[in-house]
Parts: C-alpha cells; structure tokens; sequence
C-alpha cells in the first residue's frame, strides 16, 4: 500500500475500499485506465461485517420495480464472472458458495406467506428470472440441514441463493484491482465543488489529480454528497452481528436461513455460523457493540435454534448500512458536477449488489456501453416510490 505522498495523477480515483469500491477498481483497471483506490480504514465498513446472503429474488410492481428485479436478478451470475476472474488469478477459495435458501415462517402468522412467496417465486422464473429449484420443505427437511431448529417449523427452499464471505471477497477483488494495476491509496479523501463544476480532490489534506472520481463511500458519502449539491441522501443503519463456532459439525454446505422476521442464520466452513442482525438507524456513527444487540440477535437465535445454544461465541461484528433516502441504491453521474460517479446507498443489499454497482459505476467513469441498464438509479431522480423489496428478510 503506497501512502498519500504519492503525486501521480489518475484517469480515475475510487473513492472507498468496501465491496463497491474494490469493485469500481477492478473494472476501471481491466479497462487499462490509471486508477487509485482510495480508503480511509473507518470502523464500521459494512463489507467486512455483512452476514453475505447473495439473493437474486427480487419482487416486481411498478416500472422501477420491475427494472430493479431485472438487475437484482443478475447479482449471481455476475458473481459467476468476478469469481471466474479471481480463480484465473489463483483465488478461487474466497468464500463464496451457492447453498441455497430455506426462507421458514418462525411465528404462525408467517405460514401463509410462504405460499405468498411460493406464488411469487413462479412468477420470477416465469419472468426468467433464475430462482432454480424451489420447493416447501418439512420440519423434517429443515432439521436435516440444520439440526439445532426447533422440529415444528416448515419453510421454501429456493435454490439460487448462495452465501459469501463479505472480508475475503472484499480484499480478492482489491488484491486482483492491485495485480492489475491499481494503486492503493490510505487517508480519508475529501471533495470541494469548483465554479467550473469539476471536483477537486484531496486524501488527508494533500491533492491529488483524477479525471474522474467514484464516490464509494458507503455510509459516510452524505457530506461529500452535499458538497456536491445532490439531493439524494444516505444515512447509516448500524448491525451487530453474531459469529458462532458449532464443535464437529459439517456447516459449510447449509443452506441459508431466513425468516420474516428479519433474522437470518448463514453456515460457513470449519463450524461457523453466523447469525443476526440489528437494524439500528438511530446508533448513528457509532460502532461500539451493545450488550442489547448481542441479547436480540441471540434471543431470536435461540428461540428458532435451541441447539444453537451449545455454540461457543467467536465475535460480534458491527457495519454500518448506507441506506439511501428512498431504499435503493445511487448510482450515476450527477448533474451537478463533470467529473463524478456516485455509488453508494446499497442498504441491506450490498453484497448481494456491490460488484455489479460498482461495475455500473466504473462503466459510467469511462463511458463505455453499459453491461447492465440501471439508469432508473441516478442520483437526480425523484425517490423510488415502491418499497425495495426484494425477498422477505431485512439483512
Ligand atoms: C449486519 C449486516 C448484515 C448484512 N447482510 C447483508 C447480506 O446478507 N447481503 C447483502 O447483500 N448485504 C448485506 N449487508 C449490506 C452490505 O454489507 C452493504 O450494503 C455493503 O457492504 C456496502 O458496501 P459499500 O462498499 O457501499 O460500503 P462499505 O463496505 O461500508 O465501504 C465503504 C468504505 O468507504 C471508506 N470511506 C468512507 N468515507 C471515506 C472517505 N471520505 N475517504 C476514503 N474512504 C472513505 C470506508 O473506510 C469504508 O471502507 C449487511 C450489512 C450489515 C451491517
């Protein structure tokens, strides 16, 4: 990692190392543009505490929605493309894998929600939409994926879902971003608004020159956008998130769980389970972990997974979720400014969304015909009426 000293200038500068920055990074610079990615190490990067569920259903409604589920229904297989890249770079094992989704109804008012959600999982493979198998599964199913659940629970298996390892992918895609030319850059970066509508730059007080810059900033991009002038805001939601470690249990092939209550479980290799999380906008900045958000992820826990209890506790994670005004994501050149990207605003939805935003958001930089259509993103529209729904848990 060089440090701010270096004076070279850059076709583009990414502003933000989480999933959506290292990914702007590494489109940019297989582009073979001079790129610098720029983070700032702030506690409470999202992409190093998200749970990692990659979840391609999306629920359409009006013209946005419909919009919005084309591109959420593209997430896996343009996973099948980073990982593709990283495996010829020697990084195949980056956590990452498709085991699919058992979304199960936990209290008796969610039982008729699972035919809801079956009815509305035919009309996305109806639609094309990839869902793969998807099928009600028994208490009997369900305890054979996951033991420690209660016996009194049914749910919807859908096969599409994969799960991912939020660090690892993070830094192979900043790692590969850097192989391929990329310069990596450490300090907090800031952004002024000149009267000519270009931007000028700074990382830790010292300039540097880009042609263009990506604003990947996650949950802290709202004074950089105000600086900007763009009406569009995003504020964080903090996640306490629990890592649990099951002794001599196979884990790294279950399935994702998810419930409508929000709380979701995630099997990793080696005993791993993850379990959570808090929805907490009124934290603000803060990072710290809280005895209260520790008792609420593990309250549910234990209440759906009994045999969960047994698990020895390895770490609580916190992230901040960049939640954006209207509940989808930014993406787009603003008016009000030449030379600026934005890419922020994923929410609960980030990893699931991240490399293809910051694909998006690196295409835009260098204008080249977009992979995927997501001008209904941009930073000056009028908020997006419909609720961002996309399957029924909130991650
Ligand atoms: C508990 C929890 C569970 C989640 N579960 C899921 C899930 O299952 N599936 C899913 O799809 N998503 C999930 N998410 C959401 C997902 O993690 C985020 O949407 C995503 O990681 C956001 O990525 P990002 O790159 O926008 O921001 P971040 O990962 O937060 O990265 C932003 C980076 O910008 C840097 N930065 C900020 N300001 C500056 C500056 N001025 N200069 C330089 N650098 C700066 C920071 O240091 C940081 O590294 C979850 C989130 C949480 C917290």
């Amino acid at each position: 990692m060089r440090t701010v000293q270096d004076d070279g200038t850059y076709d583009v500068a990414v502003l933000g190392g989480g999933i959506v920055g290292v990914s702007a990074a590494l489109r940019c610079v297989q582009a073979g543009v001079k790129v610098a990615l720029i983070d700032a190490g702030l506690e409470g990067k999202a992409s190093a505490a998200g749970a990692g569920i990659v979840s391609p259903v999306g629920l359409g409604g009006n013209e946005a929605s419909r919009e919005w589920s084309q591109l959420v229904a593209s997430a896996i297989s343009h996973y099948g493309r980073i990982l593709g890249l990283l495996g010829e770079a020697g990084m195949s094992d980056v956590g990452f894998g498709k085991v699919g989704e058992i979304v199960v109804a936990t209290r008796a008012q969610d039982v008729p929600r699972l035919d809801e959600l079956h009815d509305r999982v035919k009309l996305f493979a109806k639609a094309g939409i990839p869902v793969g198998e998807v099928k009600r599964v028994g208490a009997g199913e369900l305890g054979r994926a996951w033991p420690e659940f209660r016996r009194d629970l049914e749910g919807l298996y859908i096969e599409n879902i994969a799960r991912m390892d939020g660090r690892r992918m993070c830094a192979a895609i900043c790692k590969l971003a850097e192989l391929n030319g990329a310069t990596i850059l450490s300090g907090r970066a800031d952004i002024r608004l000149n009267d000519n509508h270009s931007i000028s730059l700074t990382v830790a007080g010292a300039p540097i020159k880009a042609d263009t810059v990506v604003l990947a900033t996650g949950a802290w991009s709202q004074p950089l956008l105000e600086q900007i002038g763009v009406a569009m805001s995003v504020e964080p939601v903090r996640g306490q998130i629990v890592h649990l470690q099951l002794a001599d249990r196979a884990t790294g092939r279950r399935p994702v769980i998810n419930t409508f209550e929000g709380h979701y479980f995630l099997g990793f290799p080696d005993g791993r389970v993850v379990v959570g999380g808090t929805h907490e906008p009124e934290a603000g900045f803060k990072v710290g972990i809280t005895a209260g958000g520790v008792h609420s992820v593990l309250d549910k826990t234990l209440r759906i997974a009994p045999g969960l209890a047994a698990g020895s506790l390895l770490e609580t994670r916190v992230g901040l979720r960049p939640r954006s005004r209207d509940g989808y994501p930014i993406v787009g050149r603003p008016r009000s400014t030449t030379n600026v990207v934005i890419a922020t605003g994923l929410g609960a939805w980030g990893l699931t969304l991240g490399p293809m935003i910051g694909e998006i958001a690196a295409e835009q930089a260098l204008e080249l015909s977009p992979t995927y259509e997501a001008g209904f993103l941009g930073p000056d529209r009028q908020d997006i009426t419909e609720p961002a729904v996309l399957s029924p848990n909130i991650n």
